[in-house]
């Protein structure tokens, strides 16, 4: 997901990973929102729950094969 630096405008990207990791967390701290660090400045940017859940949907029974690296 393409998150914009509401601070110094840089557009940088939150991965799934990241994201499937972070939304745990916040549903068992009962947190409402993320941190995301800008690559650029290191503000934080707020990230609700819903845009997180976008991001790192629930795993659906789907045979995809990607290669990464
Ligand atoms: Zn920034």
């Amino acid at each position: 997901m393409q998150i914009r630096c509401y601070h110094c405008g840089m557009n940088f990207t939150l991965r799934k990973e990241e994201a499937l990791f972070v939304l745990e967390a916040l549903e068992e701290s009962g947190s409402t929102h993320y941190d995301a660090r800008c690559t650029r400045c290191r503000h934080a940017n707020r990230i609700s729950l819903e845009q997180l859940r976008r991001i790192a949907p629930s795993p659906q029974p789907e045979d995809q094969s990607e290669e990464e690296g």
